[in-house]
């Protein structure tokens, strides 16, 4: 292909995106498609002369696009975010047209200062403690990682290697393996599924504690687990808390949690992958209460910050206790300009587990940038106001009963045993005009309805509580008879 060539290409792919987002609203947010619906319509392998990209465009229209869901329709209430916006589109565009990524430094210079300085912006943007800005004296720092499941593996790690090197002080004589094999981890039984993975994979037990009756997991519980730990051999190593559980946006008592992991020297890790954004307006920080303790933080600006996957940022107090304990010797070749360090005293290249970064700051940038402070608030407030108007709809019904209304979801079933809420949920989904996903709260089953893509207007809203309620009267007419 030659530049004309991409040119015409990359311009008819702009107009399609264009085209699709304006349009999106008329497609039904849920997919019909069977399972194996694409294999037969490709070839079976690669074609041997390759086709025109006219080609590859048709049948992105006929095939591919039949059989996505919606994930940025204004009827798209699944899940958590995963929002969109033209400037991150573009800097997306923008990140594979310079194909650019980096290592350290001195591979990439700008990639690296760019990615340093969007942290910091970050950081100050949802006024996070000082220590965490790269700028800090300290050894704090922020980076940005793939996902949010990752930075939750990377704060296990670093909580394991901070307490294999406290025993080997008390214990001398112990070996690294033998002091492994006793670390064990916290977080609630509300928290991501990524969380008891994140466990899993560090070959850390997570243990699953239970919450309050808002699903919040509380000081006393977490206090009550690690004693009995202690008392049978092992080493509470690090503790995940949630600022926005998947379920329910509960929050985690940060503040009790916090003053425990101090006491105790336990390694805490803070999950803010969904409300982190909201952490823009000052209104919703009084949920970051006792932050203060917490060794590294992370959110998605790919979930609700108009960042479109991926980008998770992550900030650690102290960098040095994850990229001392995993710091490899480099397997290329130092080079006479190698010791950047001096010139540039930030090596993030060992804050992550991949080798390579992608220039996911560009993106971030030009979003950062084009909405600035206060168009960001005006997206997360306009957001969590279409939130609380669906809970308003909600409360006139007496056929309904909400949960909970927080940030931009609110969770509500139908009153009476779980049978109705379950039936209105299959047919919402069969009718595919919207999408909402269930989860399950003391035992009674609840339906999610999330304020996702950033086309949401009230009257999509409107929309969405007709679909409602006019399946419900369905599911109702037919029991009658
Ligand atoms: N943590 C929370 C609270 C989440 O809601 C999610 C996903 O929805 C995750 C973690 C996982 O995020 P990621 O896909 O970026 O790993």
């Amino acid at each position: 292909m030659n530049t004309s060539e991409f040119r015409e290409f990359g311009k008819s792919a702009v107009d399609y995106i264009a085209d699709y987002l304006d349009n999106i609203r008329d497609k039904k947010v849920i997919s019909s498609k069977k399972p194996g619906f694409l294999q037969n319509k490709l070839t079976k392998s690669t074609p041997i002369n390759g086709d025109p990209w006219q080609d590859v465009m048709r049948d992105v229209d006929q095939l591919i696009v039949p059989g996505l869901s919606h994930w940025q329709s204004p009827n798209f209430h699944a899940f958590f975010p995963t929002s969109n916006s033209y400037p991150g589109i573009v800097g997306e565009l923008m990140c594979a047209g310079l194909g650019a990524v980096a290592k350290d430094w001195i591979s990439n210079p700008a990639c690296v200062e760019l990615e340093v300085k969007m942290m910091d912006w970050l950081a100050k943007l949802l006024d996070l403690p000082k220590e965490f800005l790269n700028s800090s004296e300290g050894p704090g720092g922020g980076v940005i990682q793939n996902a949010a499941s990752e930075s939750t593996l990377v704060a296990v790690l670093s909580g394991m290697a901070r307490s294999v090197k406290n025993e080997q002080i008390l214990n001398p004589h112990r070996s690294e393996a033998e002091i492994k094999s006793k670390l064990v981890t916290y977080t609630s039984l509300h928290s991501n599924c990524s969380v008891e993975k994140a466990g899993l994979l560090a070959s850390a037990p997570m243990r699953l504690l239970a919450t309050d009756k808002h699903n919040r997991l509380r000081g006393h519980t977490l206090e009550e687990a690690i004693r009995k730990d202690r008392e049978q051999g092992f080493i509470p190593c690090c503790v995940v808390a949630t600022l926005g559980t998947t379920g329910t946006c509960s929050f985690d008592n940060l503040e009790e949690i916090g003053l425990i992991c101090r006491r105790e020297n336990i390694f805490l890790h803070v999950d803010a992958a969904y409300a982190g954004a909201a952490f823009v307006c000052p209104e919703y920080r009084h949920y970051m209460k006792g932050v203060d303790y917490v060794d590294t933080f992370s959110f998605n600006p790919h979930k609700w910050m108009l960042v479109n996957s991926d980008c998770s940022a992550m900030w650690f107090r102290d960098t040095s206790e994850f990229s001392e304990a995993y710091r490899v010797q480099k397997s290329m070749p130092e080079t006479e300009i190698q010791p950047h360090k001096e010139v540039y005293g930030i090596d993030i290249e060992n804050w992550q587990i991949p080798n390579i970064r992608r220039f996911r700051a560009l993106k971030l940038w030009f979003v950062l940038r084009t909405y600035g402070v206060q168009g960001l608030r005006k997206h997360i407030r306009d957001q969590c106001s279409l939130a609380e108007y669906f809970t308003e709809l909600l409360k006139v019904d007496d056929r309904f009963e909400v949960l909970n209304s927080v940030m931009g979801l609110v969770c509500f079933r139908v009153m009476g045993d779980d049978s109705v809420t379950r039936k209105l949920l299959e047919k919402i989904s069969e009718r595919r005009n919207l999408f909402l996903t269930p989860y399950t709260h003391e035992d009674r089953m609840l339906i999610r309805f999330v304020i996702c893509s950033p086309f949401t207007q009230k009257e999509d809203i409107k929309y969405a509580w007709n679909e409602i309620v006019s399946t419900l009267n369905l599911i109702l007419d037919v029991e009658r008879i």
